[in-house]
């Protein structure tokens, strides 16, 4: 039976943004969606480069948005035996030789060979000499000096690379560290991988992979390059374009979720539609709908989208994901169905689970505090005795929409005084602010007992103005 294996490889060389992010969900969807393999691996054989840090903090983004592997971490610095073993195999074959060629003469030929108008690649100086192993060599595979490399995109079709493009790279360095060439490629037919997408800044190092391949005997995989993720001017995406690394959207209130589909649709659709849950992307991923154009980001369409699924989501779920913003609150005296209830009132009004938790905060704390100007002009003098009428009555009061509607609009029209303000001094009194959920529903909530403390506290600060 033909399994589909893909893999993600970063270089854990700096945070997973969101080029990256993507890379790995199409390749992860690819997988899911074939009933196959998904397998993580770190390309760290720049040790300069790499850093443990990058490895924990790409670890924890591919985590939070939910995409798990089958195989690995793999660590490519814990491979290198594997790729001396390969490396001696194409040597013993003849396929690879040493070059003895030092870093200054091999400059000094570059200039040269640009200067006379050729390409600016390795002259083959070593091919022939017949070298052992030996300090300061570095081992080249043998490529062709005529012909073309074919390389099949399953996105793109045919792409033809002449060989004469392609000098005798280097596959092993004089340190004996593989190149990313050389690494990828014993990596990608030891795991078996059978599909490769990525992102097509790797395109012109294919043809050198499938030499690779060819020299060893073995069958390339299929590959797909997608295309780049830009910003909004066109260029290459980064920070400049207040794109972040995936853990930052994290801190920022984003669900998971959202940002899958978002980056998702950052090169993929499905006729018209905008938002897919993660299962629907699984049953709709395919290759043959990544457009070739390359996408943009747009941080206003990934707040949409997020929005979208703060609004639609069980408040159950969001809870889950509220909870590292509710840190500063001792929660837990709340029973889970009181803060459901509390969520359900704010849902439809945030973008994100940060603003979420800020707009609970009068739900979770047990004083609150007034906005000076909304206490100011709401708690008067003047309103003090129909805070304390609604005080007075509300032991009898059905907290129902329905009838706490009635009850202020009838205190409203026997009293005189305006429903709005009364309804606004009341919003003051029970959330600290003038803008909020509704009432009706904030009382509901929040309870008898609570409303009752607060308006008492209410009514406190008007008897002291
Ligand atoms: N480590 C490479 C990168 O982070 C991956 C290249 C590949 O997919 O072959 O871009």
């Amino acid at each position: 039976m033909f399994q589909v294996v893909t893999r993600f490889p970063p270089s854990p060389t700096g945070h997973l943004h969101l080029g990256g992010a993507r890379t790995a969900l199409f390749n992860w969807l690819f997988a899911r969606h074939y009933q196959g393999k998904f397998i993580l691996r770190f390309e760290d054989t720049d040790q300069e480069r790499s850093k443990p840090e990058y490895v924990t903090s790409i670890l924890e983004a591919l985590k939070w948005l939910g995409l798990d592997w089958d195989e690995g971490p793999y660590f490519q610095s814990q491979r290198l035996e594997l790729y001396h073993q390969f490396a001696q195999r194409l040597l013993e074959e003849g396929k690879a030789y040493y070059c003895e060629c030092s870093k200054e003469l091999l400059e000094e030929k570059k200039k040269k060979r640009l200067e006379l108008g050729l390409k600016p690649g390795y002259d083959k100086t070593c091919r022939d000499k017949n070298l052992g192993p030996g300090e300061g060599r570095a081992l080249r595979i043998i490529t062709p000096d005529i012909g073309d490399i074919v390389v099949e995109d399953l996105l793109r079709g045919r792409i033809i690379f002449s060989a004469d493009e392609i000098d005798d790279f280097i596959i092993l360095r004089s340190d004996k560290t593989p190149t990313y060439q050389f690494a990828v490629v014993v990596d990608d037919i030891t795991m078996k991988i059978t599909h490769v997408i990525r992102g097509d800044d790797h395109l012109s190092n294919t043809p050198k992979q499938i030499l690779i391949y060819k020299a060893l005997g073995v069958n390339p995989p299929f590959f797909a390059h997608i295309p780049m993720v830009l910003g909004s001017d066109g260029a290459r995406l980064s920070k400049r374009h207040g794109a972040r690394s995936v853990l930052e959207y994290r801190e920022e209130g984003y669900l998971p979720y959202a940002l899958i589909n978002y980056l998702a649709r950052l090169g993929w659709g499905y006729g018209d539609e905008e938002y897919f849950s993660v299962k629907e992307l699984i049953e709709k991923f395919s290759l043959e709908r990544i457009n070739l154009a390359p996408a943009r980001f747009d941080s206003d369409k990934l707040l949409a989208v997020n929005t979208y699924w703060i609004k639609n989501s069980p408040s159950e779920v969001l809870l889950e994901h509220l909870l590292p913003f509710l840190k500063d609150y001792s929660i837990f005296r709340f029973s889970k169905e009181y803060l459901i209830l509390a969520i359900e009132t704010i849902k439809s009004r945030t973008k994100t689970l940060k603003e979420m938790a800020e707009m609970l905060h009068f739900y979770l704390v047990e004083e609150i505090d007034y906005e000076e100007n909304s206490a100011r002009k709401y708690l008067t003098k003047a309103i003090g005795p129909y805070l304390e009428r609604f005080f007075l009555d509300l032991k009898d009061l059905s907290l129902e929409e329905q009838e706490l509607e009635s009850y202020f609009k009838n205190l409203a029209q026997t009293s005189g005084i305006k429903l709005k303000d009364l309804a606004q001094a009341i919003r003051v009194a029970l959330t600290g602010k003038s803008v909020s959920p509704g009432l009706f529903e904030i009382i509901k909530v929040l309870g008898k007992e609570r409303v009752e403390k607060r308006l008492k506290k209410a009514l406190e600060f008007i008897k002291n103005l």
